[in-house]
């Protein structure tokens, strides 16, 4: 397999270039190489790009939308295919990419296809006068995207940037490069423009040729913190918009009289889903003390009976982390965890036979991990280790609970377990996070914007709080009367 530059409408050809292997995370085979792309490819992509954007901007909202709309029914029908694309891609279980990943880029298309045609400005009334506003596109917008979620990604930012009528030009993660292309492709099948969403593959160095680049109106990363900070600096010296959607290190907050089975399984999918590799997980699950040891205990067996295994298979639950070196970097934070004197209560460990007897020891496996016995201020508790990797912290009362959820330079979620309806929303509300939940975690349903607060981000994904995001507002004042001046 190779994975070219998708530019103007194709894959290109020309593979005279640095390259490299994309692994399955797996088993550490290669699935194929991928082709860096270069100046002139940059060039190509911007060139294509604005060309689109002069045809799609002239597009009615209802004509966008309807491109959109038929990209989403593309994507589900070829469901089967890019799932299994992006579980060789990820490591991530076929098992949830069956159901989320291709459903959730689609259900953007949809959404954001629907509401193209509704996109409008104001009116004000001005006595002898009066104005009104148009939310105009920016241009070629540039999506920057991390390897967790990539075809998910890369639909966010397509689908509002394209219904306001930009054109977008999108760099998948070095690790993930294989489902963007599958969007590029559906976008053509839908009767886009060639260019309308072009894909340039590479590392770091491309994100930062497109963020400087002085043809491209904006930068919407998903990432980690350090990456956000150097767009956002290598966007100031043009005034460049930018959207960051980066790191957390978020808080589940259980009091005791939540729901213990359902706090439970919130734990579970804020630590598990996608091997811990989710940017909003509740990684520092506060539990009060007086259910701390039942609250404990399910979570323990409920942990050690999942499924941990070959990503292709549906039945398996957990898979494998997205390459070599981010293994090990998960197994240091690991490491760090039992120096600083914290408990690892169980997993922690690189299995070598699956749930069915596989053997996976050169896939880059991890059993789900729990530690208790933390501490705020250790390194575990503290750094985003976006791994399988669970802290537990007891705690005793409401205000010292929302003060050590808060101390922290991160704010992109958090979750609140209670059935005093008055304390969940009073608790909510002092915590700083962008995106919160009460009795749930780490559902993000189209309707509902996305996004962190401090260094966890800057703008909102999803929902019509997208929309100001990839348009920029004029407004225009009309004369009815006569000009009054003093001269
Ligand atoms: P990353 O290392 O920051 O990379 C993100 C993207 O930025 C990649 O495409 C990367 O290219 C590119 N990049 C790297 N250096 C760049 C530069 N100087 N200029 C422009 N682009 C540059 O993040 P990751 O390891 O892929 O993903 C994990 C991080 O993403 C975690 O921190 C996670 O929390 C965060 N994340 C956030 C959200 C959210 O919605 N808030 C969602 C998912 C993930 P290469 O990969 O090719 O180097």
């Amino acid at each position: 397999m190779e994975y070219t530059q998708f530019i103007d409408g194709a894959l290109t050809t020309n593979t005279n270039r640095e390259s490299w292997v994309n692994y399955n995370p797996a088993d550490n085979n290669p699935l194929g190489t991928v082709y860096q792309a270069n100046e002139e490819d940059i060039e190509a992509a911007v060139a294509s790009s604005q060309k689109a954007f002069q045809i799609w901007r002239t597009r009615t909202g209802a004509e966008r939308g309807r491109v959109l709309v038929k990209t989403a029914e593309i994507l589900r029908s070829r469901l089967e295919k890019i799932a299994l694309l992006e579980t060789q891609d990820v490591g991530k279980p076929l098992s949830e990419s069956l159901v989320v990943d291709v459903s959730s880029a689609a259900d953007a298309l949809e959404y954001f296809g629907g509401m193209a045609a509704t996109i409008h400005g104001d009116f004000v009334d001005l006595k002898n006068a009066f104005g009104y506003t148009r939310p105009e596109p920016l241009g070629i917008c540039a999506g920057i995207g991390a390897w967790n979620y990539p075809i998910q990604i890369a639909a966010w930012k397509a689908a509002p940037a394209l219904a306001c009528g930009n054109s977008m030009i999108f760099k998948p993660s070095e690790l993930t490069p294989a489902t963007a292309l599958e969007l590029a492709q559906a976008f053509m099948d839908a009767g886009a423009s060639p260019g309308l969403f072009n894909v340039v593959q590479g590392d770091g160095r491309v994100g930062a040729m497109l963020t400087a680049h002085p043809g491209i109106a904006k930068i919407s990363l998903t990432g980690s913190v350090a990456t956000g900070k150097k767009i956002f600096a290598g966007a100031a010296s043009q005034l460049k918009k930018v959207t960051l959607e980066l790191g957390g290190k978020s808080p589940l907050i259980v009091f005791e009289d939540a729901d213990i089975p359902n706090a439970v399984s919130a734990a579970l999918l804020a630590n598990f889903y996608t091997q811990g590799e989710v940017c909003s997980n509740g990684t520092r699950v506060f539990v009060q003390r007086k259910i701390y040891d039942s609250f404990l205990s399910q979570l323990r067996e409920r942990t050690e009976r999942i499924k941990v295994g070959d990503p292709a298979d549906t039945d398996t639950q957990m898979g494998a982390l997205i390459s070599k070196a981010h293994l090990e970097k998960v197994i240091g934070f690991i490491d760090a965890g039992k120096a600083a004197g914290a408990t690892l209560l169980t997993g922690g460990i690189r299995p070598e036979k699956d749930f069915k007897g596989r053997d996976i020891r050169f896939g880059n496996f991890l059993t789900p991990t729990i530690f208790t016995d933390c501490e705020d201020a250790m390194e575990i508790c503290k750094e985003e280790i976006f791994g399988p990797v669970l802290c537990i912290l007891c705690f005793d009362s409401e205000e010292e609970v929302i003060a050590r959820a808060n101390d922290s330079a991160y704010g992109l979620a958090a979750g609140v377990f209670t059935n005093d309806i008055k304390r969940g929303h009073r608790v909510i509300h002092q915590i700083q996070a962008g995106t919160c939940w009460i009795n749930n975690y780490n559902i993000t349903p189209i309707e509902l914007p996305f996004g962190g607060y401090k260094q966890s981000g800057l703008g909102r994904e999803n929902s019509l709080a997208a929309i100001q995001q990839y348009t920029q507002l004029k407004s225009v004042y009309v004369e009815l009367g006569n000009v009054d001046a003093p001269y």
